[in-house]
């Protein structure tokens, strides 16, 4: 069964607000078993919505659209599937009494307008609305079942739950379960891990595998079908397994797991800790790694050294150092993390220093150019980073600080 959802709004058009609805009512339907192939959205204007429920009506065997029951003039949802369905509108006596005591029970008159809201496409079923004026509809057209929801957020997910869903079991289209588990990658590019993975992602494929990149984590996006979780599960374990075999040290981990808890992990697993030194990064490894509660049995903390005399004072980094090589060098990433490590007592000391731009590159260390040091009891080292010098400033940083991490705990990985 085929499912469409129609986000019915001027404002979600224009711009102004997200369409939040179809993406909520489309997980639940994906783990109802209900596959949603399209998304709609549109205007309040009732020759476009009339055209989007007869596309719609084509297309899927289920329609669930949201907005436009109010009792506004651009409240046009009734009308279009009144006259989509060729039937004429009707008044509901229950929807007009359910409407009436809700104003008795606020102790306000009720407009003459809201009894528009009690007006029901001949043949359709009213959908109690227990918090708010509009009631919703169930109807059946043709071969589609139409359900319209009001627009209202918190509104339209407890109706769906409450009296939509129900009916769909009732009508069994709630069939086989559809699960989702995603493996998130960093360290490669899409392409690249993608080459690897073509046999992977061939459509058709059972369980489905998809990839998506964010702010260069790789994603692995494995859904399968089954009659209930724990089949689904089943169904798509062995190429989960194949995942995390293949892609070894490139798994950070499932579900929301990115660099900075993927590290905090390694750190929790050994039981190690870690201090950072930062100075184009301004913090943000440890903004990340704070973002997670309760690691501060791991991570020390960290110094956000811009200036040279920063780097001086709070880091022992030589002046000869900084006058010889300049901030941006190996050598000050050294003496960063072993100064970092060093005053804080940490296992780990993890360094920073780079051109993050727009302005500041020069030929020899071009914007994007980025140090990072790792100093342990065993040594320091210290890589180098080539970001690009197209890159915005925030995207430089946010690599640079991605990388760092995951350097760290590559470091981990083998102990
Ligand atoms: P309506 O039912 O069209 O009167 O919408 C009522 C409220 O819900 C308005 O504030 C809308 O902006 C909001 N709303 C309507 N549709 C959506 C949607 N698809 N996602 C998020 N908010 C919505
Ligand atoms: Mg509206």
């Amino acid at each position: 069964m085929i499912a469409e959802v129609i986000a019915i709004g001027s404002e979600l058009v224009s711009g102004e607000r997200l369409d939040t609805n179809s993406q909520w009512i489309s997980q639940r339907l994906n783990a109802l078993g209900i596959p949603v192939h399209f998304h709609t959205s549109l205007g309040d204007d009732l020759g476009e919505n009339i055209a989007a429920l007869g596309i719609a009506a084509g297309r899927a065997r289920l329609v669930i659209a949201t907005g436009g029951l109010g009792p506004t003039q651009d409240d046009l949802t009734r009308d279009a599937l009144a006259a989509m369905a060729g039937v004429p509108l009707v008044e509901d006596a229950e929807c007009l009494a359910a409407i009436e005591a809700l104003f008795a029970r606020r102790n306000r008159p009720m407009a003459d307008r809201n009894r528009l809201q009690a007006l029901l496409p001949q043949g359709a079923t009213p959908l109690p609305n227990p918090i708010g004026t509009a009631p919703g509809i169930w109807m059946g057209s043709g071969s589609t079942v139409f359900v319209a929801l009001p627009g209202v957020p918190y509104e339209m997910k407890r109706m769906f739950d409450e009296q939509v869903v129900p009916r769909l079991r009732e009508c069994g289209a709630v069939g086989r379960v559809i699960v989702h588990r995603v493996i998130n990658l960093f360290g490669r590019g899409e392409s690249d891990i993608e080459a690897q993975a073509f046999d992977l992602t061939v459509r058709g494929r059972r369980p489905e595998v998809g990839i998506t990149a964010n702010d260069a984590t790789i994603s692995f996006r494995v859904s399968c079908d089954g009659a209930n979780e724990a089949e689904a599960l089943a169904t798509m374990e062995p190429t989960l397994a194949l995942i995390r075999q293949r892609f070894g040290d490139l798994v950070l981990g499932e579900g929301s797991t990115d660099v900075a808890a993927a590290l905090v992990a390694q750190l929790e697993r050994v039981d190690a800790t870690l201090a950072t030194a930062e100075s184009c990064t301004g913090g943000l490894i440890a903004r990340r790694i704070t973002a997670i509660p309760g690691v501060s049995a791991w991570y020390l903390g960290g110094v956000v050294s811009y200036a040279n005399h920063a780097k001086e004072r709070l880091l022992d980094v030589p002046r000869t150092l900084l006058e010889a090589h300049g901030a941006v060098s190996p050598e000050v990433a050294e003496a960063m993390a072993v100064g970092i490590r060093s005053r804080l007592g940490a296992d780990l000391g993890l360094s920073v220093t780079g051109v993050a731009g727009p302005s500041g590159g020069t030929p020899e260390k071009p914007v994007g150019l980025v140090w990072l040091g790792l100093a342990t009891s065993a040594g320091v080292s210290t890589r180098k980073l080539e970001l690009g010098p197209e890159q915005p400033r925030d995207v430089i940083q946010g690599r640079a600080a991605k990388h760092a991490m995951n350097w760290a705990r590559l470091e981990l990985l083998r102990r």
